[in-house]
């Protein structure tokens, strides 16, 4: 185990064998009562390595969610939500413009031609890991005149069907980042390995957090590192041992999903055979 992992949480497992399993919620006491043991959770893993549970944002990840099922998580209290895909997401932006109050961040990758829905429509896009979609979205964002959030995605297992930047990439692609004035850099992005081994899991995150310290010291003006998006359902807790300010947290909070992983992180193939 890499010497910056914290002894404290060493012991801390991951819930991925509870994968497929949560049970759905379908009542807004189900949804209270979800995001009630969630919180506990970040709260217990604040306490372990020494954190304000302040400084840990919970962003609940509604993808496969029909509408109804998300009116009843706005009615418990959720008030921005995170989508892998755009064709999914937009159909429930339309349905949903009545909850004006309602965020949307887009966490999945994107293509350059739907650009202009993330520029008009989500508050926040935590997947950018290429410059073509960084420049379409800065263009599409000042026809907007509007600026946005975004997170830099990085590829921290190593698996070549995972999105994002390499490690040794990051560095030179934040350099680009000043000529497009309209994306606020908040920081990074990652998906961890998928898999039992919690010590495995956890490199994946202490490489997200050591590579940010290190960044952070030759960032470009105007480029912030101060966060770090990283675990979900099954391991958000070991995340925040390592520093997570965001946890992207669906199934713990909707229910188990019937759509394979592989349909929005291919397994087998590359990438792009997603597209
Ligand atoms: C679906 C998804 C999550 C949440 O996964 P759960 O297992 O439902 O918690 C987190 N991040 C990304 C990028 C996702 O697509």
């Amino acid at each position: 185990m890499n010497q910056d992992t914290q002894d404290l949480g060493s012991d801390t497992q991951t819930q991925h064998d509870q994968h497929g399993r949560w049970p759905q919620a379908e009542t807004v006491e189900d949804f209270r009562r979800n995001l009630a043991a969630v919180h506990a959770r970040i709260d217990a893993s604040c306490e372990r390595a020494g954190r304000d549970p302040a400084g840990v944002r919970l962003l609940p990840v509604s993808k496969t969610v029909d509408e109804a099922r998300i009116r009843l998580a706005y009615a418990a209290g959720c008030r921005c939500l995170g989508e892998n895909k755009l064709q999914e997401v937009s159909r429930k932006w339309e349905a949903m413009a009545d909850l004006t109050d309602l965020k949307w961040s887009v966490i999945g990758h994107l293509q350059t031609n739907k650009a202009k829905l993330v520029a008009r429509y989500a508050a926040e896009f935590q997947a950018l890991d290429s410059l073509r979609v960084a420049e379409a979205l800065d263009r599409r964002l000042q026809g907007e005149g509007r600026s946005l959030d975004v997170f830099v995605q990085v590829n921290t297992s190593g698996e070549a069907s995972k999105y994002g930047l390499q490690p040794d990439e990051t560095a030179a692609f934040l350099r680009q980042m000043p000529s497009f004035p309209s994306l606020r850099v908040r920081g990074l992005m990652t998906l961890a390995l998928f898999s039992a081994e919690a010590a495995r899991v956890r490199q994946c995150f202490v490489l997200l957090r050591t590579l940010r310290d290190r960044l952070r010291q030759e960032c470009p003006q105007g480029v912030g590192l101060d966060e770090l998006s990283m675990g979900m359902s099954g391991d958000y807790e070991i995340a925040i041992e390592e520093g997570a300010t965001v946890v992207r947290v669906g199934q713990a909070i909707f229910g188990a999903r019937n759509t394979p992983d592989s349909y929005y992180w291919p397994a087998e193939s590359g990438p792009d055979a997603a597209a």
